[in-house]
């Protein structure tokens, strides 16, 4: 990037900042959106459009004020007059003169009655400038995600200065054939359309065909990932016979719901064939996915293989090893629990069972199963909560010999339309019911003025001997942020709403022992309240945990306030969730969805209309590049055609080896290194 013209050593870095590395990242950095800019007579004005004026300078003033010199002028044409003001430049007094014709260019704004605009961009033409043609078309300004420090506008000087020397380096990745058929245009065309627009109406066009290359690529990307498991790997055959089955039911003390028999169905399918299974079992927070797991994992030890099951923390484990001993009371079923906490010599014991073949169910955390134990017989890889497990994670636990089945479990629903896009290497099965029962929680958005009623109302539930969870967004206090921190709200709500309670702090940079001290106190009902960051885990289960207070909701994705409010109201009693807000006005809509209903996947889809699939869970977590421009929502089927082509190609093109896939398959090496790890160079 440093050899580009207009880029030093300080703004490569900056540049770096927002993922720029390379000249093709550059190329490839789209604006957001475009801003209109038209041409306007004076009296055709309308406030908070960006619009260019021709006049005459009428007169010119400036006056110091304490933000610093301040310069204005008025500007006249044939249908009225109207302000140019510039801030904090008291050299624009000397570039503008009375009686001289300019060109203004900036957004309107209303200044006693009379547009003005605002810091404008001023061109000096001659005496006999033509005034301005309002018929001639508007131009478009592109509008780059920026930075404090590389503000749009300079990336647009950046790009715009160096286009004609980096547009022909752009490639085409299709025959025109392929692309009349699509409908698709050029690609060299779409990009330079997307950073300078000859018109309005060539943008739709130019989204199109970059939008379809963004889904195309993801979609081949995965495609060949599904492949380098899928192609020759070989599994166990794990049958499940009526029996099985009965033996297995009857540990849980319950029916199961429907929606668990069919994600049974289709898992028992799966483990039934001589291929790895690679399944997404998605549901919300206490649908019943843990016990689905374990059908799972009986059937595999039923057929005598091992199963082992994998959550991102020790508590958690240790949570899933509770649960499991209390299902298997008196079964014969070996089982350990492989954390962190084990001493040395304690981990040496499992380590020595398993591999003498005397141990049938471990559980773990993800860490230590994979880096430190070699399940020769493992039929059933459970791996909960780690959306980033992917193909290359599961690579690595799977041993000599033949592959376990994988069961990968998240309770962050994920739309069809995303699931579609980023796990395009997983089969997915949905629980989309809960055991009957459940007390829906009940959320109440709550503006300052509530919030005294909030807080009285968590005390008194305290009083009668449950707990309570108070979520801050920020560890402790960061300069300049209006935001409350758990660390200075601790200490407050100890000393004020919460005095004479016990009360927990629990956030991200808490040494592990520490943190895990705290939450093994909240668990076991010492602490009372718990102060955190968003820290404490999806899926914990503290039954007596029935309030959670989240400070600045805002803030927060839906999906995410919805995992954060799962941690309440798991005991059979109700669950209180209040969402402060800071406004009294953010009585807002978007977080009244979450006092409207529970169901996570209404809320990811809200969300993903709301803020995109960014928000809802960032596609880089899957080792996957952003989307830029195509939008799995809106662009469904664009989505469909990628998807389509991406499976014929490599049909036709197992390896993309042929010449007329080189400048594809170059582009996926590039940016999905993580992913397709196997595609080979040349
Ligand atoms: P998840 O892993 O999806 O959060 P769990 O499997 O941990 O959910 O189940 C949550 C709670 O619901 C557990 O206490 C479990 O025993 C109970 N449960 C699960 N399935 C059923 C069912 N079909 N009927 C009644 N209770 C159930
Ligand atoms: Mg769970």
């Amino acid at each position: 990037m440093q050899f580009l013209p207009g880029v030093g050593p300080r703004r490569a870095a900056l540049l770096a900042d927002l993922g720029i590395r390379t000249i093709l990242d550059l190329m490839e950095y789209f604006p957001a959106r475009h801003e209109r800019q038209e041409s306007r007579f004076i009296e055709n004005l309308e406030l908070g459009m960006t619009a260019t004026v021709i006049g005459k300078i009428a007169a010119v003033t400036s006056r110091r004020s304490r933000q610093g010199p301040t310069v204005s002028a008025t500007l006249l044409d044939n249908t009225g007059r109207c302000n140019l003001t510039w801030f904090r430049a008291g050299w624009m007094a000397d570039r503008i003169q009375r009686g001289s014709v300019v060109r203004a260019t900036g957004r309107v704004t209303e200044y006693h009655q009379l547009a003005q605009l605002i810091n404008p961009k001023l061109e000096v033409l001659g005496e006999d400038a033509a005034p301005v043609d309002e018929s001639s078309p508007a131009m478009l300004q592109p509008v780059y995600p920026a930075s404090m420090a590389l503000p749009s506008k300079t990336i647009a000087k950046l790009i715009h200065d160096n286009l004609p020397r980096l547009l022909p380096l752009i490639q085409e990745y299709h025959d025109p054939e392929f692309l009349k058929q699509r409908k698709l245009a050029g690609r060299r065309w779409a990009v330079e359309t997307m950073h300078r627009p000859a018109r309005d109406s060539d943008l739709p066009a130019a989204r199109r065909r970059i939008a379809f290359d963004e889904l195309l690529a993801m979609q081949l990307a995965l495609t060949i990932a599904r492949r380098s498991l899928r192609s020759d790997a070989q599994s166990h055959v794990l049958p499940c016979s009526a029996e099985v089955d009965r033996r297995i039911r009857r540990r849980f003390g319950f029916a199961l719901t429907p929606a668990q028999d069919r994600a049974i169905r289709d898992i028992v399918t799966d483990m039934n064939r001589p291929r790895p299974m690679h399944r997404l079992l998605q549901g919300d927070v206490g649908c019943g996915k843990t016990v689905v797991a374990l059908y799972a994992a009986l059937v595999a030890i039923a057929n005598a293989k091992q199963a082992a099951i994998m959550a991102p923390t020790d508590l958690l484990a240790r949570q899933h090893y509770e649960s499991t001993k209390r299902y298997l009371v008196d079964s014969r079923v070996r089982f350990a629990l492989l954390t962190g906490r084990l001493t040395a010599a304690e981990r040496k014991a499992i380590y020595a069972k398993i591999d003498a073949g005397e141990l049938d169910l471990l559980i773990g955390t993800h860490a230590l199963i994979q880096e430190s134990v070699r399940l020769t017989n493992l039929g059933l890889a459970v791996v909960d909560e780690q959306h980033r497990f992917g193909v290359r994670q599961r690579a690595s636990i799977r041993g000599k010999g033949l592959d376990p089945h994988y069961l990968i479990m998240t309770a962050t629903p994920i739309p069809r339309t995303l699931a579609m896009t980023v796990f395009g290497d997983l089969d997915i099965t949905t629980i989309d019911e809960m055991p009957p029962g459940r007390v829906p929680i009940v959320t109440r958005v709550c503006p300052p003025g509530e919030a005294t009623a909030a807080w009285d109302f968590v005390r008194s539930r305290i009083a009668l001997g449950e707990q309570a969870y108070v979520v801050y967004p920020l560890v402790d206090e960061t300069d300049g942020s209006q935001l409350r921190d758990a660390t200075t709200e601790y200490e407050r709500l100890s000393k004020d709403e919460f005095a004479g309670m016990r009360v927990g702090l629990v956030h991200g940079r808490l040494e592990n022992r520490k943190r895990e001290a705290v939450m093994a106190d909240f668990v076991a009902g010492r602490v009372q309240v718990l102060v955190s960051t968003t820290v404490i885990e999806v899926g914990i289960d503290v039954p007596r945990a029935t309030c959670m207070i989240v400070e600045h909701a805002e803030r927060y994705g839906l999906s995410q306030l919805h995992q954060l409010r799962g941690r309440v109201g798991r005991g059979g009693a109700r669950g209180y969730c209040f969402l402060m807000t800071q406004s009294e006005t953010a009585r807002n809509e978007r977080l009244a969805v979450l006092a409207r209903t529970t169901d996570g996947f209404k809320i990811a889809e809200e969300d993903l209309r709301l803020r995109g699939p960014g928000e809802l869970l960032g596609t880089r977590q899957h080792g996957l590049p952003d989307l830029r421009v195509a939008d799995p929502l809106r662009d469904q089927d664009l989505l469909r055609l990628a998807q389509r082509d991406a499976a014929q190609m490599i049909r036709s093109d197992p390896a993309l080896a042929s010449a007329r896939h080189a400048a594809l398959k170059a582009m996926i090496r590039q940016k999905f290194a993580d992913v397709v790890g196997s595609l080979s160079a040349g």
